[in-house]
């Protein structure tokens, strides 16, 4: 079945949902597809304290059901549907394609997200956001006091230790090597910061605890001697990288060494007229809800300018 759309949004988060209120409101009928993490990473996390409007804070997966509501109650058009294929090469309209339907758009919006890296290990979906994270910003306060790992040795780690020690009062750093990939200069804050110890050489094979209720610990190997053992720690935090969702994009938008997409600073504009591009898909640097969702606001105005200027 083909359709045609004046706006097409690839994506769930903060981003797309926020391109989706503008773009309905604006009345230009957006379709938008959810792909296949529905509402994105703010999903995988708890409480989320720092988003403007929730003095009390609130869930993750709830914030992003109030996003999906307010973009469905201005007529967004939603399927709940992963997007295989889109065709920008050969210009407007773009063909976008799940495995139910082709939607022919004036304008794509891509709010595809990134996703962090995780270990890969078993459970590890069922202790994210029961004492597993991969973000020390949304989740550090719960560990007021506690003993926290830190998993990985790049300057995203480091950031992270150190941010965690306004609260845990010890963080263990945990690096599968004996130096550290990040920058001098957070070295050598990290590894001067009291709270902060390093456990060179070691890696996570297994999370203990109970998987959906609360994780105890972790089976630690030494990459070295290979000696395993089991660790009593309060909470891990993942920070080995993220990696923008932008596969499909490859060969059609202009990407960085890491993959994201790149827009016209200051602008959700791609280099293709017609597409924009808002939300962690491009930024490696903020990677906030709120600045997610203040692209998303860009993406659709900036849609809504370029479909009155081709004269749609
Ligand atoms: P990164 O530089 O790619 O570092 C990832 C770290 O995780 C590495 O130390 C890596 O170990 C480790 N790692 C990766 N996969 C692993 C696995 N499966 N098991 C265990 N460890 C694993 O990523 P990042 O720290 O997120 O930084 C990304 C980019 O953002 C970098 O360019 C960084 O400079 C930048 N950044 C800058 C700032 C800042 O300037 N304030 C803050 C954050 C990030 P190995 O070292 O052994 O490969």
């Amino acid at each position: 079945m083909t359709e045609t759309a004046n706006v097409v949004i690839i994506g769930s988060g903060p981003a797309g949902w926020t391109a989706a209120i503008y773009a309905a409101r604006a009345n230009l009928a957006p379709v938008l597809f959810e792909g296949p993490q529905p509402g994105g990473q703010l999903t995988i996390t708890t409480d989320v304290e720092n988003y403007p409007g929730f003095p009390e804070g609130i869930m993750g997966p709830e914030l992003m059901q109030r996003f999906r509501d307010q973009a469905a109650r201005f007529g967004t058009q939603i399927h709940s549907e992963n997007v295989v294929s889109v065709d920008l090469k050969s210009g407007a309209p773009f063909s976008v394609r799940s495995a139910e339907r082709e939607v022919c758009a004036h304008t794509v919006i891509i709010s595809t997200g990134a996703s962090a890296k995780l270990l890969n290990l078993p459970d590890e979906g069922a202790f994210m956001g029961h004492g597993l994270s991969a973000c020390a910003t949304c989740d550090g306060f719960f560990f007021k006091n506690k003993h926290v790992f830190v998993v990985g040795g790049g300057d995203s780690a480091a950031e992270e230790a150190n941010f965690l020690t306004r609260y845990a009062s010890k963080v263990t750093l945990v690096h599968r090597r004996d130096s550290l990939r990040a920058s001098k200069i957070m070295q050598d804050r990290v590894l001067a910061n009291p709270k902060v110890s390093a456990r060179w050489n070691s890696e996570i094979l297994e999370y203990l605890g109970t998987p959906g209720q609360r994780l105890r610990g972790a089976r630690m190997r030494d990459t070295q001697t290979g000696v395993i053992e089991d660790v009593t720690v309060d909470g891990i935090f993942l920070a080995i990288g993220h990696v923008p969702n932008t596969e499909m994009f490859r060969g059609q938008l202009t990407m960085d060494a890491k993959g994201y997409l790149q827009t016209t600073p200051g602008r959700a504009a791609t280099e293709l007229p017609g597409v924009f591009a808002c939300g962690d898909v491009q930024d490696s640097y903020y990677r906030q809800a709120i600045t997610a969702a203040g692209s998303g606001c860009m993406a659709a105005l900036e849609a809504e300018r370029y479909l009155e200027a081709v004269g749609h």
